[in-house]
């Protein structure tokens, strides 16, 4: 791959396998946005809007927003000028559904998925690290029932994500335990593995 060509990435993980933080700095690296689906819903329940109202209730539940409006978002937002060198998605695809509807939206550029990042983790850490976030940050829904439901909705509607991507060879699966920069490293070190060379 030149140094050039747009470079599409996921980075997947349980909800607080410290995927924000990572996509922050992987996308840096990179020089494309980070696109967070969740970052844009807790955006618009801030700012009241419409969609903001819709989802406002389905995300505090820890349910997921269905993949029409979900998907309505993310083809917006992949149609805006800053994509032009690629993305990182994440929290995005999330279903089945989602997937598939990614897959035909980049097709219709001749593009594709370059790589999927997996970060793997242990869920006690996990829901143990989300319930400190949630008192840090205020967010008092963040209940424990609340964190560990969403645990479960990503293990039972999100493995299958990772499958499809698994078959197309795609997915580097990281060790998400450690430090932000142990992680960090392991990222950069697994994606140029496969070729993919960061551009900062
Ligand atoms: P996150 O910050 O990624 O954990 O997202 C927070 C919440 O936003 C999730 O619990 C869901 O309710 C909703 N959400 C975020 N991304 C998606 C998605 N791709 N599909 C459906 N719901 C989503």
């Amino acid at each position: 791959m030149t140094n050039t060509a747009p470079i599409r990435l996921l980075i997947v993980g349980a909800p607080g396998a410290g995927k924000g933080t990572q996509a922050t700095g992987l996308a840096e690296a990179y020089g494309v946005p980070a696109i967070s689906t969740g970052d844009i819903f807790r955006e618009n329940i801030k700012n009241g809007t419409e969609l903001g109202k819709r989802v406002q209730e389905i995300t505090a539940q820890g349910q997921l927003v269905p993949d029409s409006l979900t998907n309505d978002l993310i083809s917006d937002r992949l149609s805006q000028a800053d994509v032009a060198p690629g993305f990182l998605l994440d929290g995005y695809p999330r279903t089945v559904g989602q997937v598939e509807f990614l897959t035909s939206v980049l097709e219709q550029d001749g593009a594709a998925i370059d790589a999927v990042v997996q970060l793997v983790t242990d869920t006690d850490a996990v829901v143990e690290r989300l319930l400190k976030r949630a008192q840090e940050q205020g967010r008092v829904d963040d209940t424990e029932e609340i964190i560990r439901h969403r645990q479960e909705v990503y293990l039972q509607e999100t493995a299958p994500v990772i499958d499809v991507y698994a078959s197309r060879g795609v997915v580097v699966e990281v060790d998400g335990m450690g430090t932000v920069e142990e992680v960090a490293t392991r990222i950069l070190d697994a994606l140029k593995a496969k070729g993919l060379e960061p551009r900062n």
